[in-house]
């Protein structure tokens, strides 16, 4: 039953919106579904209910005011609303028992009456609606006419005639338009039913194909306005998805939206004014040409918009490009600036401040795993006589050679700088006290084995180094403390030696 009753719903509401007016001149016609609904009563409750409820005027006579009849379709639309087959099932079975049928066709109104009783669907309950229409036409088109035709006749005609007087007087434009002045004559001059029925059948024929026109018009128009709608959707979707300017282009779009809801408005008004299909088509035309337009001038907005947004976007990134390779080259130019400040600039070994650095990373390294640590303090034994003799520049070279030649022997993992005016360190990771003395002793044969030419004469440089290992309780000064000691040893004791702290 859902489906007939949205389907029924759903034409009622159509036909409310763009006929109003039309459809209750042509209800008017119908009054003889009001007759009906009085001879149903006592047959079901909720019917009974609903005829309750309708004015205390509401008449059999068929003179029912036409503004009573909309709410004799509220009923009936509510029996369906509620699926109440009995209630549409009685309103049909009444019907068939007021049809003034001739004999041939009782049998006929018989079956129909026994699938009515049977009928549990809505499509039995339809089967049964159409044949029913057809018998009442074939009634009124029987040349047999039962005995009582003549008052019903009267009584139908009169109705008939009143209602096109009424349309006649309500809107003359439709009237002229189905022609009800000839209607009227015709009407005038028929006194048998069959006349009556081609009357009859004639006036719903012509109203029915202007009012299906119209509606199927109109179900077009909801068409086109709804796709218009959703084209501005997904327009409203795509601009927010580029999320450009959003504050700017929210307002824009409120601003559209009220543009094309005033112009919908103005739309609909038209179409529930209009009764000429050509102006409503004239209407359609040019509203959709404003439509259009709106949407255009937003879209050629929102681009300039976005194309300002990408410029700006642009701008911004390029500047974001230059300022990364600067703050890169600077980088690279600060870390530059800090190996050259660690960098001895006579010899080129690293210098005072680089072991700082570094002795301070090893010790830390030490706490951590205490894995053998030593610290080896060299110099040059007397140096002070080599800037004497042969001035302070051959003093210089000799600094530098020796420096380098040290230096190349260092492994990767230890240190090695110019702590001092000919003073040197050697920091020794993983290594003991042996092991360091035994590195040191390589590194002095070195320098004693090294020829240092001079104005011919061969010269012979040694250094004497100190070493000690971190213990306990020790820190990088304290260390060094007890190398420098180890080297006082070592010079004391003649020099050209190394030295552990153990030969304190
Ligand atoms: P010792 O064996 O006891 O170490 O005797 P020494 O002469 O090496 O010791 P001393 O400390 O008396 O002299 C060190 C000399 O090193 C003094 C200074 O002129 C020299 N000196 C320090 N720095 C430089 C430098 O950069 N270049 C040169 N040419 N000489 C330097
Ligand atoms: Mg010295
Ligand atoms: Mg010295």
């Amino acid at each position: 039953m859902a489906d007939y009753k949205e389907k029924y719903m759903r034409a009622l509401k159509e036909l409310d919106e763009a006929e109003h007016e039309a459809a209750d001149k042509i209800q008017a016609l119908y009054q003889v579904l009001v007759s009906i609904l009085g001879e149903v009563k006592g047959h079901h409750k909720s019917v009974d209910e609903a005829i309750h409820s309708l004015p205390k005027a509401l008449p059999n006579n068929g003179m029912v005011p036409i503004d009573k009849l909309s709410v004799i379709r509220a009923l009936m639309v509510r029996y369906f609303d509620k699926d109440d087959m009995g209630a549409a099932a009685t309103i049909l079975s009444t019907l068939l028992s007021h049809l003034k049928v001739s004999d041939d066709l009782h049998e006929n109104i018989e079956a129909l009456e026994e699938n009515l009783a049977k009928a549990r669907t809505e499509k039995d309950l339809q089967a049964v609606t159409h044949k029913v229409s057809r018998e009442v036409l074939r009634a009124l088109s029987a040349n047999k006419a039962p005995s009582d035709s003549a008052s019903s006749m009267t009584s139908i005609k009169a109705g008939l005639l009143l209602q096109l007087e009424k349309l006649e007087e309500l809107d003359s434009g439709l009237a002229e338009s189905i022609k009800v002045a000839g209607l009227h004559n015709l009407l005038e001059r028929m006194d048998d039913l069959p006349g009556l029925g081609f009357v009859y059948k004639e006036t719903f024929d012509v109203l029915g194909r202007r009012i299906v026109k119209k509606n199927e018009f109109i179900v077009e128009l909801s068409g086109l306005i709804e796709t218009v709608m959703h084209k501005l959707a997904e327009l409203s979707v795509d601009l927010k998805q580029e999320g450009i300017n959003e504050v700017d282009a929210i307002k824009d779009r409120w601003r559209l939206t009220e543009l094309m809801g005033g112009q919908i408005n103005t739309l609909q008004d038209s179409v529930l004014q209009t009764e000429s299909l050509s102006t409503l088509k004239s209407l359609l035309t040019e509203q959709l040409g404003e439509f259009n337009q709106t949407v255009t001038d937003f879209a050629e907005l929102e681009e300039h918009r976005a194309n300002e947004a990408e410029e700006y976007a642009q701008s911004v990134s390029n500047r974001l490009k230059k300022l990364e390779s600067e703050a890169e080259e600077l980088k690279l130019s600060l870390l530059q600036a800090h190996e050259e400040a660690l960098i001895d600039v006579l010899t080129g070994v690293a210098n005072r401040r680089a072991f700082d650095e570094r002795i301070r990373l090893e010790f830390e390294r030490w706490k951590r795993n205490k894995e053998p640590l030593v610290l080896a303090v060299l110099d040059i034994d007397r140096f002070k006589k080599i800037n004497d003799t042969y001035g302070h520049s051959v003093g210089d070279k000799v600094l530098c050679t020796i420096s380098q030649l040290i230096n190349k022997q260092v492994r990767n993992s230890d240190f090695f700088g110019r702590v001092g005016g000919e003073e040197f360190a050697v920091i020794f990771t993983g290594s003991d006290v042996d092991n360091a003395i035994k590195r040191l002793n390589q590194f002095r044969a070195s320098v004693e084995d090294c020829k240092f030419g001079y104005q011919g004469k061969r010269l012979t440089i040694t250094l004497s180094a100190g070493c000690a290992l971190f213990a306990d309780e020790d820190t990088p000064d304290s260390v060094y403390k007890r190398a420098d000691q180890a080297l006082y040893r070592a010079k004391e004791s003649g020099r050209n030696k190394c030295l552990s702290e153990r030969e304190i």
